[in-house]
Order: C-alpha cells, then sequence, then structure tokens
C-alpha cells in the first residue's frame, strides 16, 4: 500500500510566550511506494519523528494530508490507521513473558476483529519465529539481550499485521555488532512481509544500507529523494554531500577560470560549463588516484593499510579540515613521504557554491 504525504506540516507552538514557534516539519511532499523501505535521514533534531508520529497518528499535523492508499487518514486515530511502531527503547512491559508482550496488541479487539486464543497462540507464534524469537516464548524481557528485546518489540509490532510499519531510531540502543546485524534482520523481514516501511535514523550507513530509497532532512526540510547510491553520487547540495559517506567527503576552497578547476596554485580539473569564481570543492575519499604526474600536490601525513585498500592521509593548504583521507586499492604503488600527488576522477568531484551551497554542475552532469 502506498503512503503520501501530502504538503505535511508541523508547527510546534513556542513553549514559553518569548520564545518562537517551532517548525518541526516543513511541507513535505512525498509517496512512499508500495512494498519500499524508506530510510528517512537527517541530524538529531531535524524532524524525523515528528513526521514518523504524524504518520502513526500520535501527532496531528498542523496542516497537510496522509493517504493510506486511497484513503485519507489524516484524522483517524492512531489505533485505526493499522500502523506497527518501534522504538528505541523497546518498552515492553517487564512483568508480561515474551509471549504475552507480543500477544498484548491483539487481547483488546472487540467485534468481528477479535481473535480466539488459539488463533493469537497462531499469531504469536508466527510473528515470534518471523524475528527468530520462538524459542524464548516464556521468557521475560530482564532475561534477554537488547538486541533480543527489540526483536520482541519488533514482533509486537508485526502481529497486528500492520499495513505500514514505522521504526524510529529501533538499533540505537544496540552494540555495534548487534547493530549490523539487527538491520539486516529487518531488511529481510521487510523483504518477506512486504510491508511498506519508514525507518527513522541519523545514521547514514544505516539508512544507505537498508533503505529502497532515502530521505535526506535539514531543519524541517526535505533536501533531497533518491535511491542510496544515486543520492551519494548526485547529491544536491553541500549539506547532503557531506552527511553522506564515510569516510565524509574532502572539502577544499577552489575557484574556476576558464572552465579550470583551481585548488591553490593547481589547475586540477577540466570544468565544462562551469561558471568563473570561487567555489566549494568536494572530493569523495575514492575519487583520489595517486599518480606521480598528478595535478593535485598534497603533503603525505600517513599511510594506513585497512586490508582491501589503503587509506592515504595528506595535507593542503586550500583543505576546509587539517588533512584529506583518499581511499585507494592496496595493490598501487605508494608514495612513502613528501609529497604525494593525486589525479581526480572528474564525477568524484563535487562543486558547491559559496553563498548557497547549491550544487554547481559541469560536463555531462551539467544536464543530467
Ligand atoms: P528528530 O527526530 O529528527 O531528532 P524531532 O522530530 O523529534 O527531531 O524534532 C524536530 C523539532 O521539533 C526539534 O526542534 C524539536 O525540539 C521540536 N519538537 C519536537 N517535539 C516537540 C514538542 N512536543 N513541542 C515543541 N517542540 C517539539
Ligand atoms: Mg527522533
Amino acid at each position: 500500500m502506498n503512503v503520501e504525504l501530502q504538503h505535511l506540516t508541523k508547527i510546534f507552538p513556542s513553549r514559553d510566550r518569548k520564545g518562537k514557534e517551532v517548525v518541526a516539519v516543513s511541507d513535505f511532499t512525498f509517496t512512499v511506494p508500495d512494498g519500499e523501505l524508506i530510510g528517512l535521514l537527517g541530524p538529531s533534531g531535524c524532524g524525523k519523528s515528528t513526521t514518523l508520529y504524524m504518520l502513526s497518528g500520535l501527532e496531528k499535523p498542523t496542516s497537510g494530508r496522509i493517504f493510506f492508499g486511497p484513503d485519507d487518514v489524516t484524522d483517524l486515530p492512531a489505533e485505526n490507521r493499522g500502523v506497527g511502531l518501534v522504538f528505541q527503547n523497546y518498552a515492553l512491559y517487564p512483568h508480561l513473558t515474551v509471549e504475552q508482550n507480543i500477544r498484548f496488541p491483539l487481547e483488546n479487539r472487540r467485534g468481528a476483529d477479535k481473535l480466539t486464543k488459539e488463533q493469537m497462540k497462531e499469531r504469536v507464534l508466527e510473528a515470534a519465529k518471523l524475528v527468530q524469537i520462538d524459542t524464548l516464548l516464556s521468557r521475560k524481557p530482564n532475561e534477554l539481550s537488547g538486541g533480543q528485546q527489540q526483536r520482541v518489540a519488533i514482533a509486537r509490532a508485526l502481529v497486528k499485521m500492520p499495513k505500514v510499519l514505522l521504526l524510529d531510531e529501533p538499533l540505537s540502543n544496540l552494540d555495534a555488532r548487534l547493530r549490523l546485524q539487527t538491520r539486516e534482520e529487518i531488511r529481510r523481514i521487510q523483504k518477506e512481509t512486504g510491508i511498506t516501511t519508514v525507518f527513522v535514523t541519523h545514521d547514514q550507513e544505516e539508512a544507505m544500507s537498508i533503505s529502497d530509497r532515502i530521505v535526506v532532512m535539514q531543519a524541517g526540510v526535505v533536501q533531497q529523494i533518491g535511491k542510496p547510491q544515486q543520492v551519494y553520487d548526485d547529491p544536491v547540495n553541500l549539506f547532503v554531500a557531506k552527511f553522506l559517506g564515510t569516510p565524509p567527503i574532502n572539502m577544499f576552497r577552489g575557484r574556476v577560470e576558464k572552465e579550470t578547476l583551481y585548488i591553490g596554485d593547481d589547475a586540477v580539473l577540466s570544468v565544462p560549463g562551469a561558471p568563473d569564481g570561487e567555489v566549494e570543492v568536494g572530493i569523495r575519499p575514492e575519487g583520489f588516484l595517486p599518480d606521480n604526474d598528478g595535478p593535485l600536490r598534497c603533503r603525505l601525513r600517513n599511510v594506513e593499510v585497512m586490508g582491501r585498500d589503503v587509506s592515504i592521509v595528506a595535507e593542503n593548504g586550500a583543505l576546509e579540515t587539517p588533512t584529506l583521507r583518499a581511499i585507494v586499492q592496496s595493490d598501487l604503488s605508494l608514495p612513502a613521504g613528501g609529497t604525494v600527488r593525486f589525479g581526480l576522477k572528474p564525477h568524484k568531484v563535487l562543486l558547491f557554491a559559496k553563498d548557497t551551497g547549491e550544487r554547481i554542475r559541469f560536463g555531462e552532469a551539467r544536464n543530467g
């Protein structure tokens, strides 16, 4: 089922008389395609949770509409929307067993929706199997690891057979290894069930790795929507370019003169169509090619061998950070010390306007 957001806006009144109101979400329009997993991504406070709560019905939009399939659900209470919600803190009932926790949402059903004991048992077991905790049903939450507790919370959301699954930073309380494992699990469960899912996270790597599409937000405003690779390769502005990627994009002060890009005194790249003037230059770590005749001259600081590839840490006077980090294949001949020179892969070099941070396109990318 499609989930459609139309001009969705949430303004919180100021908490005191003097304070300013907070525009938590501003004019958010997007259709989540049926069966997709959307990663809602951005720094803390950018409006991710508020968006999710409006979808769930826990928060009422100031303006705008929400559709589930053909139905306008904007004024429908949370319990009638058929959504499954999972939060960062698992919020399980400590005195209930795993089985009772998962069954809880089914118990107060009335009328046509009422289930028999047998039906409930079946549904609980099915949900527990899906998240692989069916052997832990008689335990209490405090007898489970964090990862297991989060699985129970996910099972509790799934047992209702929701039309839409909403996850708010579900992995934040888990340690690094469990986080990795559980995110793969969530992806598997989502694919198996085909439930349209919105996954909120501030972790770009997490969003990139499991989403069909990501939505990057800043200060309540959607910056860009697209497939993870496409947004990484072709960010619309400096904010998106800096927010995506580990190690992060390397930023230089540069200038364009007669369709040539300069970093310091080095003419580093031909940039057909780019207007003259000072620019912000972003170069992805994988955009550098060590080359004794390369145009970009840097001082070598360090070479870090990381198995499959090698990280070259170097200095350059035009850098906006103390050092740059280039990721290159380990079978290349590496500089030993002193000056290191780089050639640049054109599609890994991104230009941005100094005042607005908007992308300046050049070459073939200009029209696409
Ligand atoms: P995120 O989940 O991306 O960290 P939130 O959606 O929680 O961000 O918050 C977005 C903005 O709205 C923040 O500035 C936050 O302080 C503000 N906000 C959230 N909830 C309330 C509320 N109930 N009252 C006032 N301001 C709020
Ligand atoms: Mg939040």
